[in-house]
């Protein structure tokens, strides 16, 4: 059976669904859409959206649209607009219809419009700064502008000559006319266009000078498209009465209801496309898709699989608690389906030389050995075995503890899909560290155990003379701390980023089918994990980046 269970997920999202399509609402149609800000990567977090959209849709034979939040120009640029394209495409969606918000700048202009016309809306000089300041708190309530009452011709002139530029950045604003004694802030008058000049649109260029804001092109955006469901994380919550507003009191006739889901948080990680622009812009990291980022270029350069993250994030489900993942769930979620689908190789990653003094200096055998364990299917290759060969390092010690399986001197283990060795005498350089083994193998052990005799430990191996050289890239928690933005203890994020969280290993050996590993394919490398060829390797040494361990480990050592 593939990782994907077959059966539909089930949360509280759906079942608001369901009952719409029961009671007959919406013509029985289902449309959702996924809006990213191209102000950065999509990361893990995303993924989850992604997944709750786009799996809607395919459940529902309905639609969702990748529509790109783009009403904030000074942080957005075209290669995150393609960036986000790839990886939506990557995690297997095929949107409905491609939109961007600035699709329907006039739109939102003719209704900022309509809104002064009703007396909804005003243009106010206030500075930001005062804004804030008459805006209240929490406790207690706002002051009207002084600008409030302008009337609707002051307004209309206003708002024109802002759009025409007349207007410096700041200057003024146009406001939603709520109500300043709201106990919601968010309808406390909240402003609808911002003035921006000198910046460059990715796609309408130095079409406008005036932006507007999020909370009030999103709504828009989304009854223009015609969406059903309106899904986003819970911080919007409070915001929905106005989403809720701006939709009561401009002329369309679509009200999309706003649901609210709990954002993902993982453990030893972050995600926040402004932190992880920090970690990229300040060099913590080699750069978006650096395999130790949450994010899905990352992800993908790391090994992660498109099935993986999907399943990972149908087993973490939709709710409306705030929870942190451990990163032990997204580790099994890969692991299981490497586990199912990746084809086994031989890498030596601390390489010890093994000598089999009774192997005739010139022969070469070509060993079968499965690609997989329980799947025929994916067939056999063949390795070198020669005189010389290479092992693990820890496979190997002089003074073994208790129940060490592996070789010992004068004992023996069995190479795997090979012969069982004897290690006759160890071979030490001047400073006393062991730099060869010299073993006899036994002839009538080629996948047959010895006859009269126990060997217990199977261990790994690569022909000295046949092996490609490569490097390993070991990768560990890019955080030493659980949440490393919870703020406590005024620590900054940052300082709790683990120093340790990349190894190269730049003197591996690997079997030589790897030789034609493609750049992004999978392997496990039997008894080290899984890995895969990196993207970017292409000269020099090939490179292989560590996607996870066979087993979780790491939750055991951090218990120890
Ligand atoms: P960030 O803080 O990382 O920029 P964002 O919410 O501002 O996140 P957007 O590009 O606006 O990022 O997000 C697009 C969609 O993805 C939104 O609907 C948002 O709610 C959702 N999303 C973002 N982060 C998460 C997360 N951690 N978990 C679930 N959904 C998320
Ligand atoms: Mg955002």
């Amino acid at each position: 059976m593939s990782l994907e269970e077959t059966a539909k997920p089930s949360n509280f999202i759906r079942h608001i669904i369901d009952a719409d399509l029961a009671a007959g609402k919406n013509k029985g149609k289902v449309a959702t859409r996924f809006p990213p800000e191209p102000n950065g990567y999509l990361h893990i977090g995303h993924a989850k959206s992604i997944v709750l959209n786009f799996g809607i849709a395919q459940d529902y034979s309905g639609t969702c649209n990748l529509r790109f939040d783009d009403t904030n120009p000074h942080k957005e640029n075209i290669d995150f607009v393609n960036a986000i394209q790839k990886d939506v495409q990557w995690l297997g969606y095929k949107w409905s219809n491609l939109y961007y918000a600035s699709d329907y700048f006039e739109q939102l202009y003719t209704f900022g419009v309509e809104l002064i016309e009703k007396g909804k809306a005003y243009v106010c000089d206030l500075n930001a700064d005062q804004i804030r300041e008459y805006r209240g708190t929490l406790t207690e309530p706002g002051k009207n502008s002084p600008f409030r009452d302008r009337s609707i011709a002051e307004n209309l002139d206003l708002f024109a000559r802002m759009r025409a530029g007349e207007f410096r950045d700041g200057e003024r604003v146009l406001r939603a006319k709520i109500d300043m004694a709201s106990s919601n802030i968010n309808l406390r008058d909240p402003t609808l266009y911002r003035i921006r000049h000198g910046v460059i649109h990715h796609q309408t260029g130095e079409a406008w000078c005036i932006y507007p804001m999020y909370d009030y092109a999103h709504p828009v955006s989304d009854a223009i498209e015609g969406i059903t469901h309106s899904i986003c994380t819970l911080e919007f919550e409070d915001h929905r009465p106005f989403y809720d507003w701006v939709l009561d009191n401009i002329t369309i006739d679509c009200h999309p209801q706003q649901i609210e889901f709990s954002r993902l948080n993982l453990q030893y990680t972050v995600v926040s496309k402004r932190k992880l622009t920090e970690l990229v812009d300040q060099g913590h990291v080699a750069g978006w898709d650096d395999p130790r980022m949450p994010t899905l270029a990352g992800l993908r350069r790391r090994g992660y699989t498109p099935e993986a993250i999907r399943v990972f994030c149908e087993r973490i489900g939709v709710t409306k608690s705030d929870n942190s993942v451990e990163m032990g769930m997204l580790e099994s979620a890969i692991r299981d389906d490497l586990n199912a689908r990746a084809p086994r190789r031989m890498a030596v990653l601390h390489p010890l030389k093994v000598v089999i003094t009774n192997y005739p200096e010139a022969k070469v055998e070509q060993l079968e050995a499965a690609n997989h364990p329980q799947d025929e299917s994916m067939g056999k290759r063949t390795m070198a075995f020669c005189r010389e060969l290479y092992i693990e390092r820890a496979d190997f010690e002089e003074v073994p503890p208790k129940k060490f399986k592996r070789l010992i001197p004068g004992g023996e283990v069995r190479l795997r899909n090979s012969y069982v060795i004897r290690c006759d005498e160890i071979i030490k350089n001047n400073q006393g560290e062991i730099i060869e083994l010299r073993c006899s193998y036994d002839t009538k052990t080629l996948n047959v155990n010895p006859e009269g005799r126990k060997v217990q430990g199977v261990i790994h191996w690569v022909s000295a003379r046949h092996a490609m050289a490569a490097e390993v890239r070991l990768y560990d928690r890019l955080f030493t701390h659980a949440t490393p933005d919870d703020g406590k203890d005024g620590v900054d994020y940052k300082q709790r980023l683990n120093p340790d969280s990349l190894r190269v290993l730049s003197n591996c050996f690997v079997e030589s089918s790897l030789a034609t590993a493609q750049p992004g394919e999978r392997f496990q490398f039997e008894r080290e994990g899984y890995f895969c060829r990196d993207i970017n390797d292409s000269a020099g040494k090939p490179v292989f980046n560590m996607t996870v361990g066979l087993k979780d480990s790491w939750v055991k050592e951090q218990q120890k």
